[in-house]
Parts: structure tokens; sequence; C-alpha cells
């Protein structure tokens, strides 16, 4: 018997005993592939001896500092860091311990920025369905996926949802990509006309939506009209790459791909790599003097921001991935990886769509491929996937059923960056075997 109250009250789940590279290990001694770095979390793999000697190394010189009290060495290296590789006009890091505290604390900042610029009308937040931002109450008021809302809906903040750049399922048949980007973002224009342009403050989107859709990249042009009808209407935009970011697509950012900068950007998972709990909000220029000529705070905090086993750890991740060449890994084993899906699943009857970027790979199952008709909710293939695929060595993270009036099911890959060629094939190999036994 279980005392632990887990997401899922799952009896059956097996006990991880270790980790090593790419694999995980179970009590009963199964080798496991994390295709999907858990939720794209273990960029780096497991029990990197590089991040386990900087993480004994900090424990035995500073575990804690409260920042009230102090700052520490390795939150300041690691905001020098982060700076050094942001997006043009992003000034300033403020560290948390995961990706919904980081878009929780986003949203607070772009309340408070409008409160000291004079402009407290501005409350509105305007997000895309299909999204996940985080399940606390702001954030998961900010996400699209109504399942998840549904029981705390009385107590969610006001929010407004949009469709998102989303081709497989949106662009209309002889629609050119360029065209079908600019009226994806047209709907956020006419959304902020609705509601009043001086009441919206924020809008929140994922470069490349993780979660709730599999590995889904806005087409090009889509993010540059966008970042124009923020500028325009004086909106900030906060980008969340808490799952697509710090190097998963294959640059350090997604939005680099898109040829835009955020006012901020939020950042987690694949920041430590999975060796501690750690998020951030990276933040514009313009943030920060807000909040500096103004009251002089950021009215927020927790216990433990900037904490320094945190910092080390997301600082050893992101030494290792810059000294290996890492992210040159990301993009030939990507582009490798997607050439074996596209082999393996290019013409199966069940499989609509293979999309992603980088290491952030995402298939679309559906029941007719020509007519992209999606499977019964009620059969739950994307589960079955992820239970037939744990029965042969490999994890992958599966998601679907009914997202906002939206039925699909979808498999997301997101190995860890230090893959090769033999496993690549391993985790194709075992998927077709899931896939063809779930869908068949
Ligand atoms: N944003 C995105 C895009 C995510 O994928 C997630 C986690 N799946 C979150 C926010 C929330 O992060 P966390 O679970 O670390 O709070």
């Amino acid at each position: 018997m279980t005392h632990i109250l887990h997401r899922q009250i799952h009896a059956s789940l097996p006990v991880a005993k270790g980790g090593r590279g790419v694999e995980l290990f179970d009590e009963a001694g199964n080798a496991y592939i994390d295709a999907c770095g858990g939720a794209a979390v273990s960029c780096l793999g497991h029990g990197h001896p590089d991040v386990v000697d900087a993480l004994k190394k900090q424990a035995e010189t500073l575990a804690y500092a409260h920042t009230s009290f102090f700052t520490n060495e390795p939150a300041e290296q690691l905001a020098d860091r982060l700076i050094a590789g942001a997006p043009e006009g992003i000034s300033h890091a403020y560290f948390v311990s995961g990706g919904s505290e980081a878009n929780e604390a986003a949203l607070k900042m772009a309340r408070q920025y409008f409160v000291e610029k004079g402009e407290p009308q501005r409350r509105r937040i305007i997000a895309r369905r299909q999204s996940y931002h985080g399940n606390t109450l702001g954030t998961l008021a900010t996400g699209g996926n109504e399942w998840r809302r549904e029981p705390f809906r009385p107590l969610l903040i006001e929010t407004h949802h949009i469709d998102p750049c989303y081709a497989y399922r949106y662009q209309e048949a002889g629609e050119s990509e360029e065209a079908y980007g600019l009226r994806a973002a047209q709907a956020l224009e006419d959304r902020i006309n609705a509601l009043g342009p001086d009441t919206v403050m924020a809008f929140v989107a994922e470069p490349v939506v993780g979660a709730t859709a599999g590995a889904v990249p806005a087409v090009s042009g889509y993010f540059k009209r966008i970042r124009e009808i923020c500028d325009r209407y004086g909106v900030l935009l906060i980008l969340d790459e808490v799952m697509c970011g710090m190097g998963r697509t294959g640059t350090l950012h997604a939005c680099e791909q898109d040829g835009i900068a955020p006012d901020m950007l939020t950042i987690a998972k694949g920041l430590g790599g999975g060796y501690q709990p750690i998020g951030a909000v990276l933040l514009g220029q313009h943030i920060f003097d807000a909040f500096a000529e103004g009251s002089g705070l950021f009215q927020h905090g927790h216990t433990y921001i900037c904490h320094p086993m945190a910092c080390a750890a997301a600082l050893a991740v992101q030494d290792v991935i810059e000294r290996d060449g890492l992210l040159a890994n990301v993009r030939e084993m990507g582009a490798y990886l997607r050439e074996r899906l596209e082999a393996r699943f290019g013409n199966h009857a069940h499989v609509g769509d293979i999309r992603g970027r980088g290491l952030f790979l995402g298939l679309e199952l559906v029941a007719d491929r020509g007519a992209k008709e999606p499977f019964d909710p009620a059969r739950k293939v994307h589960a079955a996937v992820k239970k037939e695929a744990m029965k042969r060595g490999l994890m992958v993270y599966p998601s679907g059923g009914t997202i906002d009036g939206t039925r699909g099911d979808h498999v997301l890959l997101a190995p860890p960056f230090i893959i090769d060629r033999a496993v690549a094939d391993t985790i194709v190999e075992r998927l077709g075997e899931a896939v063809d036994v779930a869908t068949g």
C-alpha cells in the first residue's frame, strides 16, 4: 500500500530504482529507454557524473541561503550565463522551482508592469486552446485544457483563448502556409479588439506546443505577426518554453527559429535536466525598469527562489551541453530520428502527422488517415501506446482524449540530447510495435 497521493492514483506504477545514460531501471531490473525525458526533462539522461559531482560540491559548500539575506554564486553565475544567451532585450532572470511557478511569476510580472506604468485597467490574459502552462490557479486559468480546468473553474482568473497555430488540424485545403500563419495570428488581433486593447495585459503561447498536442510548431511567419500585433497594442508577449526550450528544438531557445524575442520567456525542465527542480522567468529590460522606477521591487517570492543546489545543477547541465556540443547532436539526431519515424510511420494507416523540431517530435494517431478522423476518445489510444511501449522497455509521453473540444491522440518523443543512431533505431523499433498493437 502506498501512502503517496500521486497525480494519477496508479497503484501499479513500477518503482524507479536507478538511471544511467538514456535508461531508467525499475525494482525488478527491467530497463526502459527514456525516449521522452520523463516530460522533456532529462536532457542529459540519467546519472551524469559531471552533474552529480557539481551537486556534491555545492551540497558541501552551501545548500541554502534565504534570498532576503543573501544572493549566492550559482544563482549569479546562472543568471549571467542565461542572459548572455537570451533573446534580444532580455536582461534579467528570476529563478523558481519549476514551470508552473515560472509562468505564475510571469503573469504577476505582467500585471505589476502595467500597474507601475499607470495602466491598471490592463488585466486580461489571452492564451491558446490546446496549451498547457501549469497547474497553479493562474497558470491553470491560462492553459487551454478544459478537462484540467473543469473542477476549478469558479476559482480561475479571467482568461480568453484563441485557436493554436496547428497546421495539421486547422490549415485549410489550398491555403498556403504563409496565409494560414497570418490567419491564425489574426485571431489574436481580433480578440484584442473585441476585449478592448487597453484591457489586455499579455498573450501567452508555447512556441512548440508540447504536453497537449504532441510537438506542434507554428508555421513560419505566425510568431512574427504575433509579435507585431502585441507591439501594436502594447500587449506583453510571454513565451512558455518550459517544455520546448533550453536546446530541445536544436537552438537554445525555440523562439530563435521563429525570429522573434518575447517580453518574457519562461524555462524549466531541461534547464536543470531533472537533477534539481528549477525554472526561470527571463525578462526584458523594460519590465525590470518598470519595477526599478516604480515601487522598486517585484511583489512576489517563494522560499526557494534562487536555490543554490538547483542553480548549481542547472549550471552543470548547461556546461555539459556546451562543452560536449550537444545542441549540434540535437539537430543531427533530431533529423535522423525524424527520418526513421517517417520511414516507419510515413504510410502507417493510423499515423496522420509526424512533426516537431530537433529532439522534440510528435506523432498524431488517427482512426482514418485520409479523413484525419481521430480515434474515439473512449479507446484511450494514447494511453495504450504508453502501456505497450513500457512493456517493450520504452518511455514515451502520451496525450489525448478531448482537449478543449478537439479530439486527438498524440505521442511525444523528447529523448536525451546524448542519443546516438543505435538508440534512435531502437526507439523507433519499439515504438513501431507499440503503435501497431495499440491502434490495431
Ligand atoms: N508549461 C509547459 C509548456 C509545460 O509543458 C509544463 C509541464 N508539462 C509546465 C508549463 C508546468 O511545469 P511544471 O510541471 O514544472 O510546473
